[in-house]
Formats: structure tokens, sequence, C-alpha cells
């Protein structure tokens, strides 16, 4: 079968299309014939070596398909099931053997393509708006990079909660996506102060909590557009990583919080993981979650997907078709 490889980190053009052998599902595991691969900032972290692996790298962790076979000793999943997960090496590939605890069967009324689309940047918004800084009635937020693949679901789930929600982004044509999407401010970020205009928006109050995945370039500002008992939730590293920060600053700031959660972390147990999808897929089945998905390329074009996402030309989800 044909998969995406990284033999040594570096830029998009280490990424390699290799023939490997089609895994054999092993106990407690299906086979999957790929029908849609998830791009994820995160797959950009593991070819560069910012979140080190060993190589080589089986790219991609999130998909879904059809399973084609299924292993011993596997409980409910059958021979012609439409599946989708969000935590399994190797999944730009045209098949995975995916372990049947890390997957979930997709019910009627959500594609492969969606069910791909959601389930890690799904999650991420799902847990950063109701667990990390649960948000309610009256709470404001800011959220950068708000047309972005985790950005569109977040903005989508924060106003579900009542918040108002401020959103950032680079572009007018990404601000009419996120404003699309329910934000109720959008602010261009590269043209625009941020911080200055939050606390304009907040009448120099600050918000309750910042989602902050762009880091490097926005982490002073973020702080600064906090309230005196703020959250700061950073949780990526789109421009590169936040610097260690002084604890005495978090005082200095209003006593604030800073916490730098990972979806590993609230997704812990069987139940938590299906708690959080059948959220998302109920969301979906009744129109309350609209899935934006901005492009899609073939799976020997991976490198141009990589390029355009770190180049901040995509929005919503990019997804990869074998
Ligand atoms: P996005 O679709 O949001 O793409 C990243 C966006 O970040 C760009 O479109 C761009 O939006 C913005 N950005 C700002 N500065 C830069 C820069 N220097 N280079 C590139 N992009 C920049 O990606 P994802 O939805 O996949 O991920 C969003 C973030 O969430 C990532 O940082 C990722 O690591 C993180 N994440 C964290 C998880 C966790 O559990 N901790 C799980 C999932 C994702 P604009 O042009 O509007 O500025």
């Amino acid at each position: 079968m044909k998969a995406i490889r990284v033999h040594q980190t570096g830029g998009p053009e280490v990424l390699t299309l290799d023939d490997i052998p089609t895994p054999e599902p092993g106990a407690g595991e299906v086979l999957v014939k790929i029908e849609a691969a998830g791009l994820n900032f995160i797959d950009t972290y593991h070819r560069t070596g910012l979140y080190p692996l060993d190589l080589p790298i089986p790219l991609g962790l999130e998909g879904s398909g059809i399973v084609e076979a299924v292993g011993t000793d596997v409980g409910d999943l059958q021979i012609g099931d439409a599946v989708a997960w969000s935590s399994i090496a190797g999944s730009y590939a045209e098949y995975i053997a995916a372990p049947e605890e890390s997957v979930v069967k997709l019910p009627e009324g959500v594609a492969t393509k969606s069910g791909a689309a959601v389930m890690l940047q799904g999650m991420t918004a799902h847990y950063l708006a109701h667990s990390t800084y649960p948000l309610k009635e009256g709470d404001t937020c800011l959220i950068h990079a708000a047309a972005g693949g985790v950005g569109l679901l977040l903005v989508q789930m924060a106003k579900k909660c009542g918040a108002r929600v401020f959103g950032t982004t680079s572009t007018p044509e990404k601000a009419d996506l996120a404003k699309g999407a329910g934000a109720d401010e959008i602010i261009l970020y590269t043209e625009q102060d941020f911080e200055a205009e939050v606390q304009r928006l907040t009448d120099g109050q600050g918000v309750n909590v910042v989602y902050d995945s762009v880091a490097k370039a926005t982490w002073e500002k973020s702080i600064n557009s906090l309230r005196p008992r703020g959250y700061m939730v950073f949780f990526g590293n789109a421009s590169g990583p936040v610097p260690p920060i002084d604890p005495l600053l978090l005082s200095q700031k209003g006593s604030i919080f800073v916490t730098r959660p990972t979806l590993g972390h609230y997704t812990a147990t069987r139940e938590e993981f299906l708690s959080r999808t059948q959220d998302i897929f109920s969301w979906i089945q009744s129109g309350q979650l609209n899935v934006h998905i901005g492009e899609e390329h073939p799976l020997e074009q991976a490198a141009e997907a990589h390029r355009r996402l770190e180049g901040r030309q995509t929005t919503g989800k990019v997804l990869i078709i074998p």
C-alpha cells in the first residue's frame, strides 16, 4: 500500500510516498480502508522534529474509512462499518490496522469526510470550551486563528455555551468565515493591535479566557488581554512555542491561571473519548455544528498540504485523500 512517511526531519519536502506492506489486523484490531486522513498542525511538529519521534515516522494521526477485515477478539465492529479515529500513527496511508478502543463508529448522517474532519480538532475544541475553561453564559473569550481547523469549531462551541466570542484572523476572507461561524467580533491581528482592541471592546475589563494556539507571536498580548483571575490557555505553537514564564508574572498580570493542555489528557478514558465524539456527532446530525472542509489533497500531494497549512493559506479542515 502507499503511505507517507518521514525518513529525516525537515521541511515539507521530506515527506515521501513509500510502498509498504498492507498491515494485518492483530488481536483487538480492525483493518480500515482509509477514505480520508485529517491534516493537523501536530503533523508538522512531527515532521520538523519539534515533537521528536523515532524514524521513519508514519505520518498522520487522524482519519476515517470502512472496516475491511476484523482481527481476533474484536467486540462490536464489523466489516463494512464506517469508523473514525484521532490518534493512530500512520493515517496518511491507504490502510491502517486500528486498535478497536481507539476508533469510533460513525453514526448515520455523519459522512466519512466529516468524521475525519472533526475527530482531533473537534475533540480539542470540545475539551477547551467544556473542560479546560468551561465557558458559561456571560463569559467573554478570545480565540486566535479563528478561521482555522480548531478555530472554526471552537467559535461555534463557545457560542453554543453562551459566551461572547472575539476571534483573530490574518485576512478579511478568514474574518468572514469566522463571523459566519458565529464570532461576535473579529480582530485582524496582522493589522490591528489585538490587545488594544480587546481592551476597547471590553471597556478595559479584559476577557475571561484566551485560547491561544499561535503562541510565540501572541502570548504576551494574550496575557495582557485577560481580566484579573482570567485563564490563559496555550494549546499550540503555530508561530513557535511560548518561552518560559516566571510565576511572578502571573500575579503581576492579575493572579491569572496558565495551562498548557493536550488532547490525550482530555480523552484519557474510553468513556471520555466517546462522550466528546457523541456530542460532536449529534451536533453535526442536528445541524448545530457546521464542518468546514476548506480543501482536499491527494495522498501524493501531502507536502503541498503542509506548505499551505504552515503558510497560513488554509481555512477549516484540510483532508488528505488516499
Ligand atoms: P489551523 O487550521 O488553525 O492552522 C493554523 C493557523 O494559525 C493558521 O491558519 C493561521 O491563521 C494561524 N497562524 C498564526 N501565525 C502562524 C504562523 N506563524 N504560521 C502558521 N500559522 C499561523 O491548524 P489546526 O487547527 O490544525 O491547529 C491549530 C492549533 O491548535 C495548532 O497550534 C495546533 O498545534 C493546536 N492544537 C493543539 C491541540 C492540543 O490538544 N493541545 C490539538 C489540536 C491542535 P491566521 O492566518 O488567521 O493567522
